[in-house]
């Protein structure tokens, strides 16, 4: 059959509804939600040297403005186009163990190495380093917008989760009466809920508050959070990160449960103090890289 020429339009654009939805409603299995990303971008930024603001600014594209918590995203986005990329945003940690190993665990489901959250961070880390060189081979925007992205995703707990339940995402649970899995709650729903409850849903005020508490009740912490020998530490957050997953995220949660404010009043700080620390270190980490 020959279409019309608008019926093909109307053809192509139901592919392009087709492919938002698709977009819209499966990109949310690894990360933080869209907030929680903004959330650490924003608190890093303003902490960052002279040297690492000037080389942020630099290599963030125009139409972000210098606004690196703008494209903190990013690399969810860019997930169906650098499908190899998919697995640099978690890591699989053997099941019930509750510990993390570099050589263990840094891998992807193909058994190939260091393609898991951690190697990704240590080698986008290895491509800014070469800023100064002038024959870089790397495209430096894209390493570090990965760079802010899995800063933030390894402070998820459930991104060094157990691997046969992938991080939460086979666990279905109900957010009080929404139906969600244990993933998403940790990725997105805890943090709406906050902002809903205290921040008259204004995601900036809940900004405000982490980079108030950060410079005077977590202050002396904050600076232990930096702590850092090399240039970058992503095997120390792994490990906070799993032991959190089992003491808090994983805890008392089966396949059914009904997650309500029992269970978001005890992990809600858990959840801020991640996402103050993601952005501390973000931020720690870039002054490092950039001197
Ligand atoms: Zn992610």
């Amino acid at each position: 059959m020959k279409l019309q020429r608008n019926q093909k339009m109307e053809l192509y654009q139901i592919h392009i509804l087709a492919f938002a939805a698709l977009i819209c409603c499966t990109s949310t299995a690894h990360g933080w939600g869209i907030h929680g990303h903004l959330i650490t971008c924003r608190i890093a930024q303003p902490r960052l040297s002279k040297a690492a603001a000037e080389a942020v600014s630099q290599l963030l594209p125009a139409y972000a403005d210098n606004d690196l918590g703008s494209l903190c995203s990013w690399a969810d986005r860019v997930k169906f186009r650098y499908h190899w990329s998919s697995a640099l945003h978690y890591i699989d940690t053997p099941d019930q163990l509750c510990s993390y190993q570099y050589t263990r665990d840094c891998k992807d489901e193909d058994g190939i190495k260091d393609r898991c959250v951690a190697g990704a961070i240590y080698n986008y880390t290895n491509q800014l380093i070469t800023y100064n060189n002038a024959n870089s081979q790397y495209n430096l925007t894209e390493a570090l917008l990965f760079l802010a992205h899995f800063i933030g995703d390894i402070h998820q707990p459930l991104h060094v989760g157990f691997t046969s339940d992938r991080g939460g995402n086979t666990i279905d649970v109900h957010w009080y009466t929404r139906k969600t899995v244990l993933h998403h709650v940790w990725d997105d729903n805890i943090i709406e809920t906050a902002e809903e409850r205290f921040f008259d849903s204004n995601v900036e005020e809940l900004i405000n508050t982490l980079q108030t508490n950060i410079t005077t009740v977590w202050a002396s912490q904050a600076k232990a959070w930096e702590a850092c020998t090399k240039t970058a530490c992503p095997d120390a957050y792994s490990s906070e990160g799993i032991k959190a997953a089992c003491d808090w995220a994983y805890k008392g949660v089966s396949n059914g449960s009904v997650l309500q404010d029992d269970y978001f009043l005890s992990r809600y700080p858990v959840v801020n103090m991640r996402l103050a620390q993601g952005g501390v270190r973000l931020a720690a980490t870039l002054n490092r890289i950039f001197g």
